[in-house]
């Protein structure tokens, strides 16, 4: 559960792809993979303002592959795939004939036959194969996301501890605390709650954070090389 996102590409490869397959890493954003879990409040909550509603809506959709009309199947099976529910209109057990057979074995329980794919679009069901919504990765959107960090990260530092703070310039230290606290969250320092994020934590919100630049650094490199970088979100 939670929020996973690739970022597909023009003439992506292979194992470009693959390598966004990390087993729910979060700071896999050099590669192209972003995730939050669904407890990951604030993390979601970045990722939501970053990523217009297009990108959430998964609107527009990419043309549609000729060959296969959208549906992602190889002629031969979609054939067969028709015919069987012709024959069983109350659905059942499907009985694959063997060369439309699971190819799973315990290791890659979910490998596909590839029979059973449209080699034009891999399965995907879009024209050229790249599944996401068009965003521009361009000087603009590194500037909406540096505010975004900025804010990010203001709320994780402000939740580490500042009592222990003595020196000639703990007031004023403690003022421009206030200040951010009430400016990020509406209630000044002394209404936070101390030590809110531990240790562990504010090393894994600057880990995330990273993560999160370096994705949208790879989606501009994308976008110069005119690859026409994609957002594709799974759920
Ligand atoms: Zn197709």
């Amino acid at each position: 559960m939670g929020t996973d996102i690739h970022l597909y590409w023009k003439e992506q490869s292979q194992d470009e792809q693959n390598k966004q397959i990390t087993g729910w890493d979060i700071r896999c954003g050099d590669v192209g993979y972003l995730r939050a879990s669904i407890g990951m409040h604030q993390e979601n909550e970045v990722l939501r303002r970053i990523f217009g509603d297009d990108v959430w809506d998964g609107k527009p959709e990419n043309p549609k592959c000729p060959k296969c009309k959208g549906d992602g199947m190889s002629v031969a099976f979609r054939k067969w795939d028709k015919k069987w529910h012709k024959e069983h209109p109350h659905g059942g057990t499907l009985d694959y004939p063997p060369e439309f057979a699971m190819l799973g074995t315990k290791e890659k329980p979910y490998e596909p036959n590839p029979k059973r794919i449209c080699k034009d679009c891999k399965g995907n069901g879009t024209e050229d194969g790249i599944m996401g919504v068009r965003v521009k990765f361009d000087e603009d959107k590194l500037k909406e996301l540096s505010v975004l960090v900025r804010i990010y990260v203001g709320h994780a530092v402000i939740g580490t501890p500042m009592h222990s703070l003595e020196s000639p310039n703990a007031k004023r230290a403690t003022t421009m605390m206030d200040m951010l606290t009430r400016s990020l969250t509406g209630v000044g320092a002394d209404e936070i709650v101390q030590g809110e994020v531990s240790d562990g934590e504010i090393f894994f919100k600057i880990s995330w954070a990273n993560s999160l630049i370096d994705f949208f650094l790879l989606g501009k490199e994308m976008e110069d090389k005119l690859r026409e970088p994609r957002v594709y979100i799974s759920w």
